[in-house]
Formats: C-alpha cells, structure tokens, sequence
C-alpha cells in the first residue's frame, strides 16, 4: 500500500454509550488462552518480570521503527534506520533507567553488540520492505472497541496502513529469536483482536493482517473475513466470561506447553514443581486500569 491519506470512519457519536464493566488486552487474553495460571501471574498477582535481552532489542527495533516514519520519505534508508539505534537506545535507557542494569556497568562491547544486534533485524525489515514507498495511517496506535456491550477489547497496533480504496492492512513486527511455530499462533490471535476492533470501530473488515518477522526477514499475510471476526469476537467474549469464573473460583490452571521455555515464573509453577503465592485478598486490580506497555508480555510476544 503507498502512501495515501487516511479514511476513517469513526464510530457514530449519537450511539448509546455501553455501560463498560472490564477491558481485556490482545496480551492478556493470549496469556488465559495459553496458560491460566500465567495470566493469574502476570495480571492479577502482577508478579514482575525482569525483561531479556531479547525483549529490550525488540522495544528498541519497534522504536526505530516508529521514528523511521517520521522522516521524509526519500530519507528512510537502512542507512538512517542504523543512525537512529544509538539515539533510540539512549532514550529508552533514559526513560527506563533499569534497562542499563541488562549489562554489566562499563561493559560497552556488550552493549555495542547490543546495538549492532538490533541494526541487524532492521536490516531484515528492509529486506521485506520499502519504507519509501509507505505512509502509515497509523503507529504505535491505542486502539479499543467495545463487544458484548460490556468488554473493552483494546491493544496498540504497531502500525496501520490504509490505501487509497480505504482498504486497512494491519502490520505487525516480530523481533524474537525464538522458534516462529511456537508464537505464530498466539501473533494471529493478536492479529484478530485489532481486526475486530477496527471492524467494529470503523466498519470494515482489515483486508490484510501482516506479520514481519525481522529476524527470519519473512512476511506472513492472512484476510480475515466479517464471520470470521464475528466468531472470534464470541471466543473473546468466552475467555472474558472464563476469565471471570476462574477469577471468582480463584482457580487458574497451569497448561504446560513450548511456551513454559519462555515463561519467568516457573519456580511458583506447580507444573514445574512450585507453588503459586496466595491468591490477593485485595483481588485483582481494575481491569479498566490495565495499560499496556511495550514489551507487553515479556519473551511471549515477540
Ligand atoms: S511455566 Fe508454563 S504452565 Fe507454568 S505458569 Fe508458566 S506457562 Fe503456565
């Protein structure tokens, strides 16, 4: 899709507003659907997870990536996507000071390698496409919806194209080293989660929903279709409604699978022979309240 502006239809302002009782995240609602018990974790224990390597490189890489469109369009070149690591890096770690403590104080050759790293899956981006020949509707965009009159479903895009037929192409990076079969899966779910919300916000059906993988310079396309969305959006509005029986039984089940590899909590996991702290007497925090920030979900999302 090439440059064009941008058509969006917004919702209709004279709709009754729903009465909103709880929001759930692409994030969140893949973590229920791959595991109970690392959603119990990560969102109502909110149990900290130190970010990897492999995480920050793919904050970094996004961020690139977002600045990258805000040059000129002759100007995105590979050479200045490398020119903007350095000055991107220095921001995250000046927002986020913890990030520094991922290499050892004075160990600049790690973190040079760091940076050479991240340079080199922006050279897989380029290798899959021409960000001359681009002009995002959208980046980094929070975007929401409301279905079963009741649930927020809300997540940020890395970045929406429209083309000039108003056709939407959904577009997003995959930075992560690991396997692709073990996230493919839960990186369509999260596909479908922002193709329904821009279908029920603006009245169309995404043509395109795009996954780059950065690493394996790769372009995963798939169209949904409107029944597709429709029967998606009853499997979200059902993991929402298990969500809320688990919650009020306080029973989220381990479900080990590949993706135990990546997950921070195995010592607390009974799978893996831990023991879960107990459940919050305070409950689960306001699930209205739940923002997401990048990595979401760290070492699953990408
Ligand atoms: S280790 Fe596996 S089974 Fe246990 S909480 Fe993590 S993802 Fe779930």
């Amino acid at each position: 899709m090439t440059a064009e502006p941008v058509i969006d239809t917004q919702p209709d302002p004279t709709a009754a507003a729903p009465t909103v009782r709880a929001s759930l995240s692409p994030s969140r609602a893949a973590d229920f659907k791959t595991c109970p018990l690392l959603y119990r974790f990560r969102s109502i224990d909110r149990l900290p997870e130190r970010p990897t390597v492999e995480q920050v490189r793919g904050t970094l890489v996004h961020a690139v990536l977002e600045r990258l469109f805000d040059l000129p369009a002759g100007a995105r070149t590979p050479e200045s996507a490398g020119d903007l690591v350095a000055p991107q890096w220095d921001r995250l770690v000046t927002e986020q000071p913890e990030l520094a403590t991922l290499f050892a104080e004075g160990d600049t050759a790690a973190v040079e390698g760091f940076l050479r790293s991240a340079a080199a899956l922006l050279e897989g981006y380029f290798a899959v496409e021409d960000p001359r020949r681009l002009e995002p509707a959208e980046r980094e965009a929070l975007i929401s919806a409301v279905v079963d009159d009741e649930l927020l479903i809300r997540g940020y895009l890395d970045r929406l194209d429209v083309a000039p037929d108003g056709a939407l192409r959904v577009v997003d990076y995959k930075t992560g080293g690991a396997p692709r079969e073990a996230f493919e899966a839960r990186a369509l779910f999260q596909l479908k989660f922002y193709a329904l919300v821009l279908w029920r916000t603006r009245g169309v059906v995404p043509r395109v929903l795009r996954l780059l993988y950065l690493k394996d310079a790769e372009v995963c396309d798939y169209s949904p279709d409107a029944d597709e969305l429709l029967r998606f959006e009853r499997t979200v509005v059902a993991l929402w409604q298990a969500i809320e029986q688990a919650t009020a039984r306080q029973d989220f089940r381990p479900r080990p699978s590949r993706l135990c590899d990546w997950c921070s909590h195995q010592a607390l996991c009974p799978s893996f022979g831990g023991t879960p702290p107990p459940f919050p007497v305070a409950g689960p925090a306001d699930p209205l309240t739940d923002a997401r920030s990048r990595p979401a979900a760290p070492g699953a999302d990408e």
